[in-house]
């Protein structure tokens, strides 16, 4: 059968050569069952799994640093002779070598976990050479639990001649089995006829090697290979491999969205009681709000899903954006449902609405993991006869028994916080309460729309990849008459003067939030701590009504602390994050963040983002540990200096990576083995274009794509 020609350049391997990567592990010495069940736990079941696990990142075993140049946080190679050994016991039990070299310094080696042989090895004037990371200790750098070698014969000494990979740890396989099956998986490595998926011009026009090359490259660099790029992850091995991996996920997800876009939607064009609701509310929509709203309508009106992402900075007021969307839902006498990440801001939301729609003869039905017996009988009975139409709740919308009349659209708020299993889950309640079943099986299937919501803007190049299954729109405009954020930093030893400004904030009528931070602890401690602050400060602000929320309260107690403060009813509140997403309480205009240097930019941003929220001036103090890391400086800093958005989402980006911004919770994006969004951002359109030529010409390439580098994440492709 004739090919297209431009389709006829990508090359095509033949089916024997193929099944080369499809080889099973068992077929390597040494890869018993015992092995192959350990590895099959990390997804990995054939050769060409092992062609793809990529080095984390490498060590540098080619030279020997001096240990009076180190630097705080770059992974180097010392020696040294051991000058003293000491044990310790503070909290728990520590070991401390010190060894000194020719540059006449000085570096601690500290061990928390550690055997008496290994202490017996430690004899002062012993030769030990170690790998690790500097960091600034009690007494100048050290290194905390490194790896390292004592050194008896001279002969032992010989340096490495290149860069030593590093794989990301697999439970039951010791570091030196894995590297040797890897190693042993690469030895039947096959040509690149049988490998490379890739086009040729577009491998040569951005002077990247091919797959075979890339990846001998990166799993065995050479003795003359850039080591400078190979450690910061731009070699061109790297990034022809990045290139591949971005555009297996952006496949992944343009066929999700394929599969989806096959179903039939309700078309819902009557406006009108949209349009009521616009009319009584007490202010006008802003530009932003008023354009996103319209490619609402446009997209709400066709007979095939919606399928949109609105992005908004804090406040920018997606809520009635969302409520508009619910009322073309109801007005064409079906259902909508909003569901929330946590109670809190469902039950907000809830009053919001019920404010709003209520008037207008809109039934909003309510339902959590609270609500229970009766009521929940009688709320599951409205929704399930159509009466309820519009159905606010937490995750427990998505519960089985939970059956929608007729659910048209789905709207998901601070998305981000949920996986794309439940996100699908809700629209999953579509069409009469049918399980749609498998996506490609029933093309017919009547699906919900689907608009979703997050509150923590995303930088375009992340967005274009994170959602390609998805229609972005953004809110990016505040309501007229909010003013700016002070923002400042303050070392925590400061806090007393704090006492006195909240104390004159409060004398004037406004109210303030104190946000205790605790990151790595439990629910309980992160309680604790708040419990102490709030002690603290009921204590030292006599004058004033002081209330506490934390996320071990009951939910009922929680909400009773969250209404008073909304009602003025309480001057200062100590918090958790629990009141991080969405919380809005106008009148309250000074923020205090415990421990700001520990949390991520996007956190921050979303916790200034309760004040500000009304006429008066507000103010956030940033609260901190000395000494700050350069990292945690930068943060405050760009806190202190942007308010937007858009701008710290890029912000964070940069210093953070990707994962952290998406959230460990937003399957696959977190999780790519060598491309990194914020340094590949550059390969994003090249990847978009070469997407659609693939879907178009070569579904079965792209098929091989993405089983090859996506493999077993795919499930939830077909959810
Ligand atoms: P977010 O986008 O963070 O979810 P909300 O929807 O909670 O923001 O809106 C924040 C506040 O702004 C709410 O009190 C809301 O009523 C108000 N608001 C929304 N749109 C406007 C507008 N166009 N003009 C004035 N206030 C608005
Ligand atoms: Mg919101």
């Amino acid at each position: 059968m004739a090919r297209p020609a431009r389709a006829a350049r990508v090359a095509r391997p033949g089916p024997a050569l193929a099944a080369v990567g499809e080889t099973p592990l068992t077929a390597l010495p040494g890869c018993g069952p015992k092995v192959a069940e350990k590895l099959a736990a990390r997804g990995l079941t054939c050769l060409q799994d092992l062609w793809l696990q990529l080095p984390r990142q490498y060590e540098d075993r080619t030279r020997i640093a001096p240990i009076r140049g180190l630097q705080p946080g770059v992974a180097v190679q010392v020696e040294g002779r051991i000058e003293a050994v000491e044990r310790g016991f503070r909290y728990k039990p520590t070991l401390r070598v010190a060894i000194g070299d020719e540059s006449q310094a000085t570096l601690v080696l500290r061990f928390f976990h550690f055997r008496a042989a290994q202490v017996a090895q430690f004899v002062p004037g012993a030769r030990v050479r170690c790998y690790g990371t500097p960091r600034p200790g009690q007494h100048g750098l050290e290194i905390v639990h490194p790896s390292y070698r004592l050194l008896d014969v001279e002969a032992d000494a010989v340096l490495g001649d290149a860069l030593d990979p590093v794989y990301p740890a697999i439970e039951g396989i010791g570091a030196a089995s894995l590297r040797r099956l890897i190693g042993l998986a690469l030895d039947r490595l096959p040509d690149d006829a049988a490998l490379e998926l890739l086009p040729r011009e577009l491998r040569e026009g951005l002077h990247l090697p091919s797959l075979r090359d890339a990846l001998l490259t990166v799993h065995r660099p050479a003795q003359d290979a850039d080591i400078a790029a190979l450690l910061a992850g731009t070699h061109p091995a790297q990034r022809r491999l990045a290139l591949e991996e971005l555009l297996a996920h952006h496949l992944s997800l343009r066929r999700q969205r394929m599969a989806q876009q096959a179903h039939a939607a309700p078309a819902l064009r009557s406006t009108t009681l949209a349009e009521r609701l616009r009319a009584a509310l007490p202010f006008a929509l802003t530009g932003a709000q008023q354009r996103v709203f319209e490619q609402i309508l446009r997209d709400l009106r066709k007979p095939s899903p919606m399928l949109r992402l609105v992005q908004g900075d804090v406040g920018s007021g997606k809520t009635v954006v969302a409520a508009l969307a619910a009322m073309l839902a109801v007005g064409a006498g079906k259902q909508a449902a909003l569901m929330a990440p946590t109670e809190l801001l469902a039950e907000q939301h809830l009053v919001n609405l019920r404010g709003w729609l209520e008037p207008l003869g809109v039934r909003v039905a309510w339902l959590a993991g609270k609500v229970t017996g009766r009521a929940r009988a009688q709320v599951l009975a409205a929704v399930a006869s159509g009466e309820a139409q519009l159905v606010v709740g937490t995750h427990a919308l998505m519960q089985q028994g939970v059956v929608f009349h007729d659910l048209a659209l789905a709207i998901v708020d601070e998305q981000h916080r949920f996986g794309v299993h439940q996100r699908l889950a809700l629209r999953d309640k579509g069409a009469g309460g049918g399980d749609v079943g498998d996506v490609l099986g029933r093309a017919a299937a009547i699906v919900p729309h689907q608009l979703v919501m997050t509150a923590t803007p995303i930088p375009r190049t992340l967005a274009m990849a994170a959602y390609a299954d998805l229609d972005v729109s953004a809110i990016d405009e505040l309501p007229p008459g909010r003013t700016p954020v002070q923002t400042i930093a303050l070392s925590a030893e400061r806090r007393p003067e704090l006492v006195e400004r909240i104390r004159t904030a409060c004398a004037e009528g406004r109210q303030a939030y104190w946000v205790c931070t605790i990151i790595d602890e439990s629910d309980e401690i992160v309680a604790q701590a708040a419990q102490t602050t709030f002690d603290g400060l009921t204590l030292q602000l006599p004058g004033l009504r002081v209330g506490l929320v934390h996320g071990r309260m009951k939910g009922a107690d929680k909400q009773a602390t969250m209404l008073a403060f909304k009602r003025g009813e309480i001057d200062l509140l100590v918090a958790t994050t629990v009141i991080e997403v969405g919380v809005d309480v106008p009148n309250a205009s000074l923020m205090i963040i415990e421990n700001a240097e520990r949390l991520g930019l996007a956190q921050l941003h979303q916790l200034r983002g309760r004040v500000g929220r009304g006429s008066a001036a507000s103010n956030c103090v940033l609260l901190y540990q000395s000494p700050l890391s350069a990292l945690a400086r930068q943060r405050l800093e760009t806190m202190r200096q942007t308010q937007d958005g858009f701008v710290i989402a890029e912000k964070d980006l940069e210093l953070r990576g990707p994962g952290e911004l998406l959230g460990t919770r937003q399957t696959g994006i977190a999780g790519f083995r060598v491309a990194d969004l914020a340094r590949d951002a550059d390969l994003l359109p090249q990847v978009q274009e070469l997407g659609d030529r693939l879907l178009q010409q070569s579904p079965d390439i792209a098929e091989r794509i993405v089983s090859r580098w996506v493999g077993a994440a795919l499930h939830y492709a077909s959810a």
